[in-house]
């Protein structure tokens, strides 16, 4: 447990070119709070991803180090779970199997997993959808049973990495409320990457603007917002 600390970490992908290895990040250094909403934003190819999957565990650093309280993350756990611009959901798998997903590895029983299931089914409006397979929803409830999956589990840390990109206004601006809501009264760490600065300024409590290119030494700045 604890809050999330990226110090002074930087990633170069070796060999990602012909002519030589990709520097994704130049020595960042980033303080989380535990139950902040934090949204991380820049120009595209800047590094916003690679430090999204630090805080995963699907990345390592080459440089430095990300920890979650006094410990050093060193690969995915089960106190963070991500979603994703194209949902990623395991297409062979029925709404229900890809939310009782991360339930597994947590040891619960399988009564426990239906009523878990059942909770967040209700939670996301997808009732009746249990049985369907991804390809079968529209893209709205697609990243409902993608959100659903990443709660389920009951992550202290819910990682987004542009959630909203594929979706229309109208269902976007719909999955924002619901998230917030779910925010609000969860008391989770939500970590939010996008290009979008007003997602940003209308969602989180503080937002990270990482600045331009990477290979550079990456500027961060902080704006702080003020809750109404
Ligand atoms: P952003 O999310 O801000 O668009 P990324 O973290 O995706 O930035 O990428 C930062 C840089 O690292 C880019 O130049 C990108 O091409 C490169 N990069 C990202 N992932 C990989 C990878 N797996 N292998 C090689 N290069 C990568
Ligand atoms: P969202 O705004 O979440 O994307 P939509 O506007 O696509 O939802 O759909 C609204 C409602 O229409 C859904 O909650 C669902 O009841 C129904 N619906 C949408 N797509 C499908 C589908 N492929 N099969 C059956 N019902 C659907």
């Amino acid at each position: 447990a604890g809050p999330l600390s990226i110090d002074d970490v930087s990633k170069t992908y070796a060999g990602a070119r012909p002519n030589g290895a990709v520097r994704a990040l130049s020595r960042v250094s980033l303080d989380i709070g535990e139950g902040e909403f934090l949204s991380i934003i820049g120009p595209s190819g800047c590094g916003k991803t690679t430090l999204l999957n630090m805080i995963a565990g699907f990345v390592t650093p080459s440089t430095g180090v990300v920890r979650r309280g006094a410990v050093a993350i060193a690969g995915p756990g089960p106190d963070r779970t991500m979603m994703f611009q194209d949902y990623a959901l395991f297409p062979w798998l029925t709404v229900a199997d890809n939310i009782a997903f991360g339930l597994r590895a947590k040891g619960l029983s399988r009564r426990e997993r239906e009523t878990a299931v059942a909770r967040f089914v209700d939670l996301a409006r997808l009732k009746g959808f249990e049985d369907r397979l991804p390809h079968e929803l529209s893209g709205g409830m697609r990243q409902r049973v993608s959100v659903a999956r990443a709660l389920a589990p009951d992550p202290d840390i819910v990682l987004m990495d542009e959630p909203f990109a594929a979706l229309d206004s109208l269902t976007r601006d719909a999955l924002q409320e619901e998230l917030l809501a779910i925010w609000e009264r969860s008391g989770k760490t939500f970590v939010l990457v996008t290009h979008n600065i007003e997602e940003a300024l209308f969602l989180s409590d503080r937002v990270v603007v990482m600045a331009p290119r990477p290979g550079r030494i990456q500027t961060i700045v902080e704006i702080p917002l003020p809750r109404p």
